[in-house]
């Protein structure tokens, strides 16, 4: 009920003005979103951990603004070291105007990060985006085969896109539990675990490369024995988890010698993301609650 309502707040304008008003929605803020991000990258490579950033920001109201969105990225790769990867939202690139322009984005953004020994991710977004990210997908696959793309193990099919995605020669494929609300989505998080193990072994088994994104230390176990049960050295798959998100486990797994990508996201439209991570999470909240409180 509570995540309802947190998610249904993620996309209220009136909400927003309220939260983005408060001085100490800073604090909050700046402990997951990196102000600095030239900065922060630098910091969390001295530890050994791999970074994918995503420069914040969904829904374009028209093309300038999706060319906006490019030019970040574009400005953004010039900040990375090789080896990092770059999270896109395709609505940002202007999914919902039209498919065409969004592909014709990841491309420019895709072709800029090759060059420069930088992968790049779809993220996936809400449930009516989702024929449009795995149609763009397919398409820059052709041209880019080291684009990887998010499946939301809460939603009805994933099992399938992780079989299909999962006979692709080196497919990256990011596994998460899925963020938003969908209708016909799985919401007893039993369930939803379940279906993220089933995802799991068959990405594990097949012929890509798993990207596990989860801060389930159940799922983190799994992921590990599946990849010694299918012959997956540390070089064979990722863990991945969102900055400020447990980052003494990130610190574990990567001294353990496993691949520990960091979600970093940057930039002014913090407001949706830091809402889902609220949802996420009600102990974040009561913290929320209390900076905005000032106690
Ligand atoms: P949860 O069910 O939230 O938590 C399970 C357990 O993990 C908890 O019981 C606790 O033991 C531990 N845990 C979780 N959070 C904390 C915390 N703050 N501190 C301590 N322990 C904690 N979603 C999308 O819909 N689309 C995307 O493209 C997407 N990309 C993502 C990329 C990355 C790298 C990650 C990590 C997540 C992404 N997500 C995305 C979000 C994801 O779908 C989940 O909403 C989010 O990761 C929370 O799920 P969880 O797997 O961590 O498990």
């Amino acid at each position: 009920m509570l995540r309802q309502v947190l998610l249904a707040a993620s996309r209220s304008d009136r909400v927003e003005r309220v939260v983005s008003t408060s001085p100490l929605t800073r604090d909050v803020v700046g402990r997951y979103v990196a102000g600095d991000i030239a900065a922060v990258v630098a910091d969390l490579t001295r530890e050994n951990l791999l970074v994918t950033v995503d420069h914040l920001g969904e829904e374009v109201g028209d093309r300038a603004q999706a060319e906006g969105a490019v030019r970040e990225y574009l400005a953004l790769l010039g900040l990375l070291p090789e080896g990092s990867d770059v999270s896109v939202k395709l609505t940002a690139l202007g999914l919902r105007l039209s498919e065409q322009l969004a592909l014709d984005n990841a491309a420019t953004i895709c072709e800029h990060a090759a060059e420069r020994g930088i992968t790049v991710t779809l993220d996936a977004e809400e449930h009516d985006t989702i024929g449009g990210l795995h149609s763009v997908h397919a398409t820059l696959l052709k041209e880019h085969p080291s684009v990887g793309v998010v499946v939301q193990s809460y939603l009805p099919g994933a099992l399938e896109r992780c079989a299909r995605l999962a006979e692709v020669e080196g497919a990256r494929v990011r596994l998460c539990k899925g963020a938003y609300t969908a209708p016909g989505a799985l919401t007893a998080p039993a369930d939803i675990d379940r279906a993220y193990v089933r995802c799991l072994k068959v990405l594990m088994a097949g012929a890509g490369y798993p990207m596990v994104a989860t801060h389930d230390p159940r799922l983190v176990e799994i992921a590990s024995a599946l990849a010694v049960l299918h012959g997956r050295d540390h070089s064979g798959f990722e863990f991945q988890m969102l900055y400020g998100v447990r980052p003494a486990e990130q610190q574990r797994l990567a001294r353990l010698g496993a691949q520990m990508r960091v979600y970093v996201p940057y930039g002014s439209d913090w407001y949706p993301y830091l809402m889902r991570r609220l949802a996420e999470r009600p102990r974040n909240l009561t913290f929320f609650l209390r900076s905005l409180a000032g106690r």
